[in-house]
């Protein structure tokens, strides 16, 4: 027989297990040992222990002790919270989002790959991913096609778009538009109005791909909302967001101001240029979110990966915590599906990517083959999901 008191402490006990257990220090099942962890949700930039337990971070410390499963020794590396690429198209190959793993991607959005027709093939990659993954639908009917998505507007079919997204409202979370004249020539803004009407429907945001379009920003850029995204904020003119003499837009600083967010997507065609990159960084019009544009055959171009694009802007003074921000904390807060992602916080899922922060001479491409001489660049080292250590393969 138990006596009143032994009862009343295993009563307790019972109570606090699921805290207990999970909360209490010295028992992980990873232990990421002595890196340099920046997280920019803490503020955090400085030498400490994580450690993760049933797939949840449950402490961040200087010196943590106990039981470790396993142990990763980090010392000389950056440990930042798991990136995430809210411009990728991981969804077009089956392969995808394993690679992506590997280069520290832990939460990914497929930009458009595919429109109403065949938007079950990305939604199915998306839902086989290893990481958190969600799809943009193309407001062109047919996806991404080589004569131009929306350059017959037909194509840009409201109704089909929007029974699409009814039947799949757990994975799509917004609409891409893809607005340069060799994709939607005269019919941008027809296609963009279309989009809204499509993503208002449900809440959602549009994705607009800017650059070289045939109408002007302003008139594009007013039809933006709260929440949406402009993506290739670098591309050169005709209709770059900035103008001959080094300032930004009014239209595209008014879209800032009420909440629209400004994407790198680095991509490989016109979507950037170094002069116009220096001009925008000058003007100190900095990018909210990095991302890669990324496909199957990214690493043999100047994309390469994730580290590689926020490496880019290193030489135009943005430090390494603010550059780590904007592929972490920032597009966490871009699509729902990250809220509780981009920080390494106790209690948040244990996705965790170790970067190597290498000092020398780095050569960067644009879109344009010009290159720039960088003094450090980030390489992935190896992923954390959930808790669970993916090496990356050489
Ligand atoms: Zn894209």
């Amino acid at each position: 027989m138990l006596s009143r008191r032994e009862l009343l402490v295993t009563a307790v006990a019972a109570a606090l297990h699921g805290r207990v257990t999970s909360a209490q220090p010295g028992k992980y099942d990873l232990l990421i040992r002595g890196g340099r962890v920046i997280d920019p949700s803490a503020r955090l930039d400085a030498v400490r222990d994580i450690g993760i337990a049933a797939g949840r971070i449950t402490a961040v410390g200087v010196h943590l002790v106990g039981d470790a499963a396993n142990v990763v020794d980090a010392r000389g590396k950056l440990v930042i919270p798991g990136l995430i690429d809210i411009h990728t198209h991981c969804a077009r190959a089956a392969d995808g989002p394993r690679m992506a793993l590997e280069d520290g991607v832990t939460g990914w959005i497929d930009a458009g790959s595919q429109g109403a027709d065949k938007i079950a093939e990305p939604i199915a990659i998306a839902r086989s991913a290893p990481q958190q993954a969600r799809v943009l639908i193309n407001i062109g009917r047919e996806g991404i096609l080589p004569d131009g998505d929306t350059m017959d507007l037909a194509r840009a079919d409201v109704a089909a778009a929007k029974d699409a997204i009814a039947r799949n409202r757990d994975m799509i979370v917004g609409v891409k538009a893809r607005l340069s004249r060799e994709v939607a020539g005269t019919n941008d803004l027809e296609v963009l109005r279309r989009s809204q009407d499509v993503a208002s429907a449900f809440g959602l945001p549009v994705m607009i791909h800017m650059g070289q379009t045939m109408s002007p920003i302003p008139a594009l850029f007013d039809l933006l909302k709260r929440g949406d995204v402009v993506t290739h904020m670098f591309a050169p003119p005709p209709n770059a967001i900035v103008d001959d003499d080094g300032r930004i837009l009014p239209a595209v600083l008014a879209a800032r101001r009420r909440g629209v967010i400004f994407d790198v997507g680095n991509g490989q065609t016109r979507h950037m240029r170094w002069d116009t990159i220096a001009a925008i960084m000058k003007a100190g019009f900095w990018p909210d979110t990095f991302s890669t544009d990324w496909t199957a055959n990214s690493r043999e171009t100047g994309v390469i990966d994730l580290p590689n694009c926020m490496s880019k802007l290193l030489g135009y003074d943005m430090s390494v915590p603010e550059a780590i921000a904007r592929a972490t904390l920032n597009p966490s807060r871009v699509f729902p599906v990250f809220k509780d992602r981009g920080t390494l916080k106790v209690g948040a899922p244990g996705d965790v990517a170790i970067l190597e922060l290498r000092e020398g001479t780095f050569e960067f491409l644009d879109n344009y083959k010009g290159t720039i001489t960088g003094k450090q660049r980030f390489f992935p080292a190896a992923t954390i999901l959930g808790g669970v250590l993916t090496q990356r393969k050489a």
